[in-house]
């Protein structure tokens, strides 16, 4: 009898993880994928209420001759209110529920084109509520869900838009020494070849970057013993997957992404500290504090690279030319 109850108790702890995987595309390790249509559909469930009524028109027809005074008072109060949201803010990705935009903040300080990075001040809302009005948002200076979603929409639709599956010309196989784990087999160190020349060419320029400490060798590259910037997987095959699938059971089908941008070749995930692919809330915290995420954040873009903003150690290759055309 005890053993009959315990296998229900399992049957539905498995009912209930597969029901919350279903659509839960971002997940721990290899995931990704996640589609934009899944990202601007979910919406938050519960949002602190606006400061300013949503029916106040996004734009007064009178010019912005508010007072510097009334501006100042204005940013200051969406300050205080970023400061709450930026940990507390509910909203939902993938079908999983999430706290705060704390661990976006590298990635919203670059798209607002502020500096310092932790979204907090009164500058802050001043920049953000420049960027909400050139979206057509309602320009409060308050990072509130609407205007995460449109974030998250933004840096969806960046990603790599090619779907083609590798074909083994398109493929080189790349060195151990490119690699996080020094002992990765040749099976799973294949790069598609002009991702693998921009991410050379994206090392060089972070090598070459004192602030970033890098240990180097006496030609310049990356040390054996530097982790940072490091390939932790590159190509996978869509059997590859399916064999991580059956290994995993519990990251369920959407965990392992059926339809993996790494089935290109054009994505990397590329080490940021912590533990590599883990998408926990305090390990994201703790890789994108990294100067190493940072600096990606900063600089990926020239070489064609951009990222998944969920998981700060996939970056997807989507050529330069793209990249420029922003
Ligand atoms: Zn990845």
């Amino acid at each position: 009898m005890k053993q009959k109850k315990t296998h229900l108790v399992l049957s539905f702890a498995a009912l209930a993880a597969l029901a919350a995987f279903v659509t839960f595309v971002a997940r721990t390790g290899y995931g990704q994928a996640q589609t934009e249509a899944q990202a601007t559909a979910a919406r938050p469930l519960a949002l602190v209420p606006e400061t300013r009524p949503a029916s106040e028109p996004a734009a007064a027809t009178k010019p912005a001759t508010t007072t510097v005074e009334k501006d100042a008072s204005l940013f200051a109060a969406a300050a205080a209110r970023n400061t709450l949201l930026k940990y507390e803010l509910s909203w939902a990705f993938g079908g999983k529920q999430q706290r705060g935009w704390y661990l976006y903040t590298p990635l919203i300080s670059r798209m607002l084109e502020t500096t310092g990075g932790e979204a907090a001040g009164d500058g802050f809302a001043a920049a953000l509520s420049r960027w909400q009005k050139s979206s057509g948002l309602e320009p409060s200076g308050v990072l509130d869900g609407d205007t995460l979603y449109r974030m998250v929409g933004e840096w969806q639709g960046a990603r790599l838009k090619h779907k083609a599956h590798a074909r083994p010309e398109e493929l080189l196989l790349a060195p151990v020494s490119d690699f996080y784990d020094p002992t990765r087999p040749e099976a799973l160190r294949h790069v598609e070849r002009e991702t693998y020349a921009a991410y050379k060419r994206m090392l060089a320029a972070a090598a070459a970057d004192p602030s970033l400490g890098l240990k180097l060798t006496a030609a310049g590259e990356l040390a054996p013993e530097e982790k940072f910037f490091k390939i932790v997987s590159s190509f996978r095959s869509p059997e590859y997957q399916a064999q991580l699938r059956a290994q995993s059971p519990n990251s369920g089908r959407a965990g392992l992404a059926v339809n993996s941008p790494h089935f290109t070749g054009r994505a990397l995930d590329l080490y940021v500290g912590g533990d590599p692919v883990e998408t926990k809330d305090t390990n994201r915290a703790l890789q994108v504090q990294t100067a190493a995420y940072r600096w990606l954040v900063q600089n990926a873009d020239r070489f064609g690279f951009r990222p998944y903003y969920y998981e700060p150690w996939h970056w997807e290759y989507v050529g330069t030319a793209t990249a420029a055309n922003r």
